[in-house]
């Protein structure tokens, strides 16, 4: 092939090729956005740029959360970054246990113990609507950007199915008659927050590399 055709190819394989890194250390989610991302787009993990650090998540929203993490990355590393928070938001507990829903009933993230005390909490109460809200906040070149992905849904009042993780057993989506933790990963994946939050990502790094 003449020399100048090659460096045409060439060129276009930079043009639609984007690295970035996802603040994350869960492997599942990594594979969960390298799937959803397709081609154009190398996606590292902590791991993988050598990051050991356990980045702290102070902030009062997720919003802060995402946007701590995403730009301890960009300024340590100086590499394009995104990184995501999810909280469970009741209504009737006024949102929480929302950027707590992790430690929500004490620091060792016990899923067993956060959902027990979100019932006991709920005992007697009638409205029992919740949404999973997941935030990424991205830090790319000098910009910002914020993508949200909301599953709307009630808090049943016993645990039901095995699969998933954190609050998946006594989470029901509207519209569906499983918990997230009787769905399997991809019924689950189909509608989920994250997925949500993920796919408006991708599609505005898509358009960035259009
Ligand atoms: P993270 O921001 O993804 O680490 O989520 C914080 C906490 O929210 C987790 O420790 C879980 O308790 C809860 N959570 C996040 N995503 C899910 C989910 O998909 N199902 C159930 N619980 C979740």
């Amino acid at each position: 092939m003449p020399i100048f055709v090659r460096l045409f190819y060439k060129q276009i394989i930079i043009n639609t090729f984007m690295k970035i890194v996802f603040a994350t250390n869960n492997q599942h989610k990594l594979k969960e956005v390298k799937n959803l991302a397709g081609h154009g787009f190398e996606i590292a993990g902590l791991n993988d740029i050598g990051c050991a650090e356990d980045i702290a998540e102070t902030g009062e929203t997720l919003e802060e959360n995402a946007l701590i993490k995403a730009s301890f990355i960009k300024e340590r590393f100086d590499l394009d970054c995104f990184a995501d928070d999810t909280g469970l938001e009741i209504e009737a507990l006024d949102g929480k246990p929302g950027v707590y829903s992790a430690r929500y009933a004490g620091p060792e993230n016990d899923f067993r113990k956060n959902i027990a005390k979100v019932l006991n909490e709920l005992r007697a109460e009638e409205n029992r609507k919740a949404r999973f809200r997941t935030v990424i906040a991205l830090r790319i070149e000098d910009e910002t950007h914020y993508f949200e992905g909301i599953v709307e849904g009630r808090i049943i009042d016993e645990m039901r199915g095995q699969a998933g993780f954190g609050y998946d057993p006594v989470f029901l989506p509207n519209g569906f008659d499983q918990t997230f933790a009787e769905m399997n990963l991809e019924q689950k994946n189909r509608i989920s927050h994250r997925a949500r939050a993920t796919a408006k990502l991708i599609e505005f790094l898509k358009n960035k590399l259009a």
